[in-house]
Order: structure tokens, then C-alpha cells, then sequence
């Protein structure tokens, strides 16, 4: 089961005013560590969101298309596999 981010932090948030408002110490710092795990899941979850943007913009980057006929070609290559271009 996967729990989002921003929930451990409501429920994080809840134990601790719940358990603030009725003086039950220990429950606040379980509070405080629902809210800790939240706040480390979104910052993880904005890191791996963060790579993969990263990911397709360098795929977008690698892709080259001839001039001549617009046949996708690779980038090291010197010459268009498709019609003879030459690239470079
Ligand atoms: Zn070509």
C-alpha cells in the first residue's frame, strides 16, 4: 500500500494538535515523525520527478533528423544512413 506524501503529513499533523490538545507527550513526538517521514517522501518524490524530467530533455536532445530527407539519424554517424547526407 503506498501512502502519498502530503498524507503522512495531514495524519502527522493530526496526532500531534489531537494529542497536544489532550497532553499526551509521547503521541506529539509520534506526530512529529509522521510529519518528518511526509517531508522526506515530497522531497524524494520531487527529486525522482526532478531526474526524469532531466531523462527527456536529454532523450529530446539526442534525437537528430536528416535535412534532406528527415529520416531520424544518430548523432556521432557522418553521413545519413537513409539517403547519403552528408551531417557534418
Ligand atoms: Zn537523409
Amino acid at each position: 500500500m503506498k501512502i502519498p506524501a502530503i498524507a503522512w503529513i495531514i495524519i502527522g499533523l493530526f496526532i500531534s494538535i489531537v494529542s497536544g490538545l489532550i497532553e499526551l507527550k509521547l503521541f506529539i513526538w509520534a506526530g512529529l515523525v509522521f510529519i518528518i517521514i511526509g517531508i522526506g517522501k515530497l522531497i524524494k518524490e520531487f527529486a525522482l520527478k526532478e531526474e526524469k524530467e532531466n531523462k527527456e530533455t536529454k532523450t529530446q536532445q539526442k534525437e537528430y533528423y536528416c535535412p534532406r530527407c528527415k529520416a531520424k539519424i544518430n548523432p556521432q554517424s557522418y553521413y545519413c544512413q537513409m539517403c547519403g547526407q552528408r551531417l557534418r
